[in-house]
């Protein structure tokens, strides 16, 4: 068995759309019976901004909103 959690990872004022917003990163983490398999604590699923929906549908580029890989806004 796995459990998921959402960590924040970093908190900014994003000055493309003058909000605060979150990086967030989805984590797995492993039961004792399955912690020989993980070799870590956690396993990342996912690293996501709090309005990646939002930049991703405006075409804001952002490696965040999982549109533009080489441009990291956080
Ligand atoms: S996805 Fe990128 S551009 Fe959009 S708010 Fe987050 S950091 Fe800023």
């Amino acid at each position: 068995m796995a459990i998921e959690k959402l960590v924040t990872v970093g908190k900014k004022q994003c000055e493309l759309i003058h909000l605060d917003v979150e990086l967030q990163e989805q984590r797995v983490y492993a039961t004792a019976d399955f912690l020989h398999t993980f070799g870590a604590p956690y396993r990342v699923r996912a690293c996501v901004c709090t309005a990646a929906l939002d930049c991703n549908l405006a075409g804001i580029p952002c490696k965040w909103a999982y549109n533009a890989p080489d441009v990291d806004r956080f």
